[in-house]
Protein backbone atom coordinates (compact mmCIF):
# COMPACT_ATOMS: atom_id res chain seq x y z
CA UNK A 1 0.00 0.00 0.00
CA UNK A 2 3.03 2.06 0.30
CA UNK A 3 3.06 2.75 -3.38
CA UNK A 4 -0.61 4.37 -3.52
CA UNK A 5 -0.66 5.72 0.14
CA UNK A 6 -0.54 9.55 0.76
CA UNK A 7 -0.58 11.05 4.12
CA UNK A 8 -2.34 14.42 3.30
CA UNK A 9 -5.98 13.65 3.29
CA UNK A 10 -5.39 12.97 7.14
CA UNK A 11 -2.75 15.41 8.17
CA UNK A 12 -3.21 18.49 6.02
CA UNK A 13 -5.40 21.21 5.31
CA UNK A 14 -5.36 23.78 2.47
CA UNK A 15 -7.43 26.78 1.94
CA UNK A 16 -7.62 29.10 -0.40
CA UNK A 17 -8.97 32.46 0.32
CA UNK A 18 -9.63 33.08 -3.33
CA UNK A 19 -11.58 30.27 -4.53
CA UNK A 20 -13.33 29.39 -1.18
CA UNK A 21 -11.76 25.44 -1.88
CA UNK A 22 -10.53 23.84 1.25
CA UNK A 23 -8.70 20.65 0.12
CA UNK A 24 -6.26 18.43 1.21
CA UNK A 25 -3.59 18.89 -0.81
CA UNK A 26 -1.99 21.90 -2.63
CA UNK A 27 -0.70 19.59 -5.31
CA UNK A 28 -4.24 17.99 -5.94
CA UNK A 29 -6.53 19.91 -9.51
CA UNK A 30 -9.67 19.64 -10.05
CA UNK A 31 -11.10 19.26 -6.27
CA UNK A 32 -14.92 20.84 -5.79
CA UNK A 33 -15.29 23.79 -4.44
CA UNK A 34 -18.15 22.17 -2.52
CA UNK A 35 -16.63 19.34 -1.58
CA UNK A 36 -18.34 17.61 1.62
CA UNK A 37 -16.89 15.55 4.09
CA UNK A 38 -18.15 12.45 2.79
CA UNK A 39 -15.67 13.07 -0.66
CA UNK A 40 -12.61 13.61 2.27
CA UNK A 41 -13.78 10.34 3.62
CA UNK A 42 -13.26 8.28 0.58
CA UNK A 43 -10.30 9.57 -0.66
CA UNK A 44 -9.08 8.66 3.25
CA UNK A 45 -9.88 5.36 2.25
CA UNK A 46 -9.13 4.90 -0.83
CA UNK A 47 -5.30 5.72 0.10
CA UNK A 48 -5.78 2.68 3.01
CA UNK A 49 -7.04 0.41 0.61
CA UNK A 50 -6.10 1.16 -2.93
CA UNK A 51 -10.04 0.96 -4.27
CA UNK A 52 -11.55 3.47 -6.51
CA UNK A 53 -10.62 6.08 -8.88
CA UNK A 54 -10.33 9.58 -6.97
CA UNK A 55 -6.46 9.32 -7.54
CA UNK A 56 -7.02 9.51 -10.70
CA UNK A 57 -9.64 12.39 -10.88
CA UNK A 58 -7.87 14.39 -8.04
CA UNK A 59 -3.74 13.49 -8.44
CA UNK A 60 -2.91 13.32 -11.76
CA UNK A 61 0.07 15.52 -10.96
CA UNK A 62 1.70 13.13 -8.71
CA UNK A 63 0.88 10.27 -11.23
CA UNK A 64 2.55 11.60 -13.56
CA UNK A 65 5.58 12.90 -11.69
CA UNK A 66 6.13 9.26 -10.20
CA UNK A 67 5.66 7.62 -13.57
CA UNK A 68 9.04 9.35 -14.80
CA UNK A 69 10.67 10.69 -11.32
CA UNK A 70 11.93 8.99 -8.31
CA UNK A 71 10.56 12.09 -6.22
CA UNK A 72 7.12 13.45 -6.04
CA UNK A 73 5.08 15.17 -3.32
CA UNK A 74 3.56 12.38 -2.05
CA UNK A 75 6.75 11.03 -1.22
CA UNK A 76 8.07 13.53 0.07
CA UNK A 77 5.00 14.45 2.08
CA UNK A 78 4.88 10.04 3.02
CA UNK A 79 9.01 10.68 4.15
CA UNK A 80 7.95 14.00 6.65
CA UNK A 81 4.92 11.57 7.73
CA UNK A 82 6.92 8.77 8.52
CA UNK A 83 9.82 11.32 10.12
CA UNK A 84 6.82 12.73 12.21
CA UNK A 85 3.61 11.15 12.80
CA UNK A 86 1.89 13.59 14.93
CA UNK A 87 2.59 16.48 12.17
CA UNK A 88 -0.61 18.40 11.07
CA UNK A 89 -0.10 20.91 8.57
CA UNK A 90 -1.88 24.28 7.99
CA UNK A 91 -1.72 25.51 4.61
CA UNK A 92 -3.28 29.15 3.95
CA UNK A 93 -3.05 30.54 0.41
CA UNK A 94 -4.46 34.24 1.41
CA UNK A 95 -7.88 35.43 -0.32
CA UNK A 96 -5.41 38.04 -2.51
CA UNK A 97 -3.65 37.27 -6.06
CA UNK A 98 -1.03 39.96 -5.49
CA UNK A 99 2.07 39.24 -6.70
CA UNK A 100 5.21 41.82 -7.99
CA UNK A 101 6.22 39.56 -10.74
CA UNK A 102 4.84 37.60 -13.79
CA UNK A 103 6.35 34.16 -14.40
CA UNK A 104 5.49 32.31 -17.16
CA UNK A 105 3.82 29.41 -15.83
CA UNK A 106 1.94 31.25 -13.43
CA UNK A 107 -1.30 32.31 -13.51
CA UNK A 108 -3.92 35.18 -12.93
CA UNK A 109 -5.24 32.88 -10.04
CA UNK A 110 -2.24 33.26 -8.23
CA UNK A 111 -0.10 36.65 -9.90
CA UNK A 112 -2.06 40.29 -9.71
CA UNK A 113 0.63 40.96 -12.67
CA UNK A 114 -0.26 38.29 -14.76
CA UNK A 115 -3.66 39.02 -14.56
CA UNK A 116 -2.85 42.84 -15.42
CA UNK A 117 -0.56 41.87 -18.71
CA UNK A 118 -3.40 39.46 -19.93
CA UNK A 119 -5.86 42.24 -19.75
CA UNK A 120 -3.14 43.91 -21.98
CA UNK A 121 -2.60 41.79 -24.52
CA UNK A 122 -5.10 41.14 -27.10
CA UNK A 123 -3.81 37.91 -28.67
CA UNK A 124 -2.82 35.51 -25.82
CA UNK A 125 -4.16 31.88 -25.81
CA UNK A 126 -7.53 31.35 -24.25
CA UNK A 127 -6.42 29.55 -21.44
CA UNK A 128 -4.13 32.54 -20.36
CA UNK A 129 -7.29 35.25 -21.06
CA UNK A 130 -9.37 33.03 -18.40
CA UNK A 131 -9.30 34.33 -15.56
CA UNK A 132 -8.50 37.70 -16.84
CA UNK A 133 -11.72 37.59 -18.95
CA UNK A 134 -14.01 36.90 -16.02
CA UNK A 135 -12.55 39.20 -13.30
CA UNK A 136 -11.57 41.80 -15.32
CA UNK A 137 -9.66 43.11 -12.86
CA UNK A 138 -5.75 42.95 -12.36
CA UNK A 139 -5.51 42.69 -8.49
CA UNK A 140 -8.36 39.83 -7.03
CA UNK A 141 -8.85 40.43 -3.51
CA UNK A 142 -11.43 39.15 -0.60
CA UNK A 143 -10.47 41.42 2.50
CA UNK A 144 -13.86 41.07 4.05
CA UNK A 145 -12.56 36.96 4.14
CA UNK A 146 -12.15 35.71 7.90
CA UNK A 147 -8.99 34.45 8.62
CA UNK A 148 -8.80 30.74 9.70
CA UNK A 149 -9.42 29.33 12.46
CA UNK A 150 -6.10 28.50 15.10
CA UNK A 151 -5.69 25.36 16.41
CA UNK A 152 -2.42 23.33 17.69
CA UNK A 153 -0.77 22.58 14.36
CA UNK A 154 2.73 21.73 13.48
CA UNK A 155 2.92 23.34 10.55
CA UNK A 156 1.88 26.40 9.82
CA UNK A 157 2.72 27.15 5.47
CA UNK A 158 1.97 30.42 3.96
CA UNK A 159 2.09 30.68 0.17
CA UNK A 160 0.73 33.17 -2.30
CA UNK A 161 0.57 35.58 -4.68
CA UNK A 162 3.47 36.69 -3.50
CA UNK A 163 3.53 35.85 0.66
CA UNK A 164 5.38 38.07 1.95
CA UNK A 165 3.46 41.12 -0.09
CA UNK A 166 -0.34 40.32 1.23
CA UNK A 167 -1.41 41.55 4.98
CA UNK A 168 -3.56 39.16 5.63
CA UNK A 169 -0.32 36.32 5.76
CA UNK A 170 0.91 38.42 8.64
CA UNK A 171 -2.58 38.63 10.45
CA UNK A 172 -2.48 35.14 10.42
CA UNK A 173 0.81 34.27 11.99
CA UNK A 174 -0.25 37.71 14.61
CA UNK A 175 -3.22 35.51 15.66
CA UNK A 176 -1.00 32.19 15.79
CA UNK A 177 1.52 34.59 18.14
CA UNK A 178 -1.72 36.12 20.01
CA UNK A 179 -2.88 32.55 21.08
CA UNK A 180 0.48 31.12 22.45
CA UNK A 181 0.52 28.47 19.76
CA UNK A 182 3.22 29.30 17.49
CA UNK A 183 6.32 28.88 19.72
CA UNK A 184 4.86 25.03 18.83
CA UNK A 185 4.81 25.55 15.44
CA UNK A 186 7.20 25.76 12.37
CA UNK A 187 6.72 28.52 10.09
CA UNK A 188 7.00 27.59 5.99
CA UNK A 189 6.93 30.35 3.67
CA UNK A 190 6.76 30.22 -0.34
CA UNK A 191 8.47 33.46 -1.27
CA UNK A 192 10.10 34.94 -4.37
CA UNK A 193 12.07 36.58 -2.32
CA UNK A 194 11.89 39.57 -3.71
CA UNK A 195 10.61 41.97 -1.17
CA UNK A 196 10.32 41.84 2.89
CA UNK A 197 7.77 44.95 3.54
CA UNK A 198 6.34 45.77 7.15
CA UNK A 199 2.95 45.50 8.01
CA UNK A 200 1.29 46.39 11.23
CA UNK A 201 5.07 48.22 11.71
CA UNK A 202 6.53 43.97 11.77
CA UNK A 203 8.58 42.72 8.83
CA UNK A 204 9.14 38.88 8.06
CA UNK A 205 11.84 38.91 11.00
CA UNK A 206 9.71 39.69 13.89
CA UNK A 207 7.29 37.39 13.56
CA UNK A 208 9.65 34.50 12.62
CA UNK A 209 10.92 34.87 16.08
CA UNK A 210 8.06 33.57 18.12
CA UNK A 211 7.79 30.56 15.76
CA UNK A 212 9.80 27.26 17.20
CA UNK A 213 11.40 27.23 13.39
CA UNK A 214 11.40 28.67 9.83
CA UNK A 215 11.82 27.49 6.36
CA UNK A 216 11.79 29.94 3.85
CA UNK A 217 11.13 28.46 0.61
CA UNK A 218 12.43 30.39 -1.95
CA UNK A 219 10.68 29.99 -6.02
CA UNK A 220 13.20 30.59 -8.51
CA UNK A 221 12.87 29.12 -11.93
CA UNK A 222 16.86 29.09 -13.10
CA UNK A 223 19.65 31.42 -11.19
CA UNK A 224 21.31 34.99 -12.12
CA UNK A 225 19.79 36.48 -15.31
CA UNK A 226 18.06 33.62 -16.44
CA UNK A 227 15.87 33.69 -12.96
CA UNK A 228 15.02 37.13 -14.19
CA UNK A 229 13.91 36.01 -17.02
CA UNK A 230 11.51 33.53 -16.64
CA UNK A 231 10.42 35.60 -12.93
CA UNK A 232 9.86 38.79 -14.96
CA UNK A 233 10.75 41.92 -13.20
CA UNK A 234 12.89 40.64 -10.32
CA UNK A 235 15.92 41.45 -9.69
CA UNK A 236 18.71 38.35 -8.84
CA UNK A 237 21.01 40.90 -6.41
CA UNK A 238 17.64 41.57 -4.42
CA UNK A 239 16.96 37.97 -4.13
CA UNK A 240 20.21 36.93 -2.97
CA UNK A 241 20.45 40.32 -0.38
CA UNK A 242 17.15 38.70 0.91
CA UNK A 243 18.11 35.20 1.10
CA UNK A 244 21.50 35.87 2.85
CA UNK A 245 18.77 37.69 5.55
CA UNK A 246 17.04 34.59 5.50
CA UNK A 247 19.55 32.77 6.16
CA UNK A 248 20.43 33.91 9.31
CA UNK A 249 16.62 33.23 11.06
CA UNK A 250 15.62 29.78 8.82
CA UNK A 251 16.82 27.31 6.67
CA UNK A 252 16.42 28.35 3.26
CA UNK A 253 15.80 25.96 -0.03
CA UNK A 254 15.67 26.84 -3.44
CA UNK A 255 12.20 25.91 -4.93
CA UNK A 256 11.87 24.79 -9.19
CA UNK A 257 9.13 23.93 -11.20
CA UNK A 258 10.26 21.95 -14.28
CA UNK A 259 8.74 23.52 -16.76
CA UNK A 260 9.78 23.33 -21.14
CA UNK A 261 12.13 26.56 -20.44
CA UNK A 262 13.81 26.26 -17.34
CA UNK A 263 14.30 21.76 -17.48
CA UNK A 264 17.55 22.37 -19.36
CA UNK A 265 19.12 25.16 -16.91
CA UNK A 266 17.94 23.27 -13.47
CA UNK A 267 21.57 22.29 -12.62
CA UNK A 268 22.47 26.03 -12.49
CA UNK A 269 19.99 26.00 -9.40
CA UNK A 270 21.68 22.88 -7.92
CA UNK A 271 24.98 24.10 -7.99
CA UNK A 272 24.02 27.57 -7.46
CA UNK A 273 22.11 26.06 -4.14
CA UNK A 274 24.81 23.67 -2.79
CA UNK A 275 27.72 27.00 -3.21
CA UNK A 276 25.41 28.55 -0.81
CA UNK A 277 25.08 25.66 1.54
CA UNK A 278 21.28 25.34 1.36
CA UNK A 279 19.14 22.59 -0.70
CA UNK A 280 16.79 22.72 -3.25
CA UNK A 281 13.72 20.62 -4.82
CA UNK A 282 12.89 20.16 -8.31
CA UNK A 283 9.78 18.72 -6.85
CA UNK A 284 6.96 20.41 -8.99
CA UNK A 285 5.90 19.05 -12.64
CA UNK A 286 4.39 21.70 -14.63
CA UNK A 287 1.52 19.34 -15.84
CA UNK A 288 -1.86 19.62 -16.71
CA UNK A 289 -4.64 20.25 -19.40
CA UNK A 290 -4.54 23.52 -17.94
CA UNK A 291 -0.80 24.41 -18.32
CA UNK A 292 0.73 25.68 -21.53
CA UNK A 293 4.88 25.47 -20.67
CA UNK A 294 4.53 21.74 -20.22
CA UNK A 295 7.49 19.44 -21.27
CA UNK A 296 4.73 18.61 -23.67
CA UNK A 297 5.57 21.64 -25.61
CA UNK A 298 9.60 20.82 -26.00
CA UNK A 299 10.76 20.09 -29.30
CA UNK A 300 12.88 17.28 -29.50
CA UNK A 301 15.86 18.99 -31.27
CA UNK A 302 16.40 21.10 -28.05
CA UNK A 303 16.00 18.34 -25.84
CA UNK A 304 18.59 16.50 -27.27
CA UNK A 305 20.62 19.53 -26.94
CA UNK A 306 20.01 19.10 -23.11
CA UNK A 307 20.59 15.75 -22.94
CA UNK A 308 23.84 16.28 -23.71
CA UNK A 309 24.80 19.15 -21.71
CA UNK A 310 22.89 16.68 -18.76
CA UNK A 311 25.58 14.24 -19.66
CA UNK A 312 28.16 16.40 -19.41
CA UNK A 313 27.25 18.20 -15.77
CA UNK A 314 25.98 14.88 -14.42
CA UNK A 315 22.47 16.04 -13.44
CA UNK A 316 20.19 13.79 -11.92
CA UNK A 317 18.44 10.93 -13.90
CA UNK A 318 14.63 12.10 -12.70
CA UNK A 319 14.90 15.34 -15.28
CA UNK A 320 16.62 13.27 -18.49
CA UNK A 321 13.55 10.92 -18.03
CA UNK A 322 11.49 14.02 -18.33
CA UNK A 323 13.08 14.83 -21.59
CA UNK A 324 13.34 11.30 -22.95
CA UNK A 325 9.95 10.32 -22.04
CA UNK A 326 7.36 12.93 -22.17
CA UNK A 327 5.67 13.14 -25.48
CA UNK A 328 6.18 16.17 -27.56
CA UNK A 329 2.78 18.01 -28.60
CA UNK A 330 3.20 20.42 -31.43
CA UNK A 331 -0.59 22.21 -31.11
CA UNK A 332 0.70 22.74 -27.41
CA UNK A 333 4.47 23.99 -28.65
CA UNK A 334 2.74 26.59 -31.02
CA UNK A 335 0.53 27.38 -28.36
CA UNK A 336 3.04 28.27 -25.90
CA UNK A 337 5.55 30.18 -28.42
CA UNK A 338 2.94 32.66 -29.22
CA UNK A 339 1.84 33.16 -25.64
CA UNK A 340 5.75 33.84 -24.94
CA UNK A 341 6.43 36.24 -27.97
CA UNK A 342 3.24 37.71 -27.01
CA UNK A 343 4.63 38.38 -23.74
CA UNK A 344 8.56 39.31 -25.13
CA UNK A 345 6.79 41.88 -27.16
CA UNK A 346 4.48 43.61 -24.51
CA UNK A 347 7.74 43.34 -21.78
CA UNK A 348 10.71 44.15 -23.99
CA UNK A 349 12.65 41.54 -23.42
CA UNK A 350 13.42 38.75 -25.77
CA UNK A 351 13.71 34.66 -24.95
CA UNK A 352 16.86 34.48 -27.31
CA UNK A 353 18.91 36.84 -25.52
CA UNK A 354 19.58 34.40 -23.13
CA UNK A 355 18.16 30.61 -24.79
CA UNK A 356 18.95 30.88 -28.24
CA UNK A 357 18.34 27.27 -28.99
CA UNK A 358 15.00 28.42 -29.25
CA UNK A 359 15.63 30.39 -32.24
CA UNK A 360 14.27 28.16 -35.21
CA UNK A 361 10.54 28.37 -33.22
CA UNK A 362 10.82 32.14 -32.34
CA UNK A 363 9.04 33.01 -35.71
S1 LIG B 1 -1.87 15.19 -5.30
FE1 LIG B 1 -0.17 13.91 -4.59
S2 LIG B 1 0.43 14.75 -2.63
FE2 LIG B 1 -1.61 15.56 -3.10
S3 LIG B 1 -3.07 14.16 -2.11
FE3 LIG B 1 -2.77 13.44 -4.20
S4 LIG B 1 -1.11 11.92 -4.07
FE4 LIG B 1 -1.07 13.14 -2.19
Amino acid sequence: MKDIYCPQPFVSVVINGLSGRVQPCCVMKGWPVSADEKLWKDLRTEFLTGEGNLKERFCQSCIEQEKHHQESPRKSYLEQYEQNPDMFTMEYNAPSNYCNLKCHMCSPWNSSTIASENLNITHLDPLSQEFSDKYGDKIFVRPEQELPDVRPITTLKLVGGETLAIKQNYDLMQKFIDSGLSENITLEITTNATLTPKFNDWDIFNYIAYFKDCKMVVSVEGWGEKNNYFRYPSKWEKIMENVKKFKECSTVVFASTVNCLNIGYLHDVKFGAENLNCSYTFGSLVWGPKELYTIEALPLDIREMYLDSFYSVGIDRDLVSYLEDIDYKPDLHKRMMADLIERDKYRGTCLLDMFPEWKPYYV
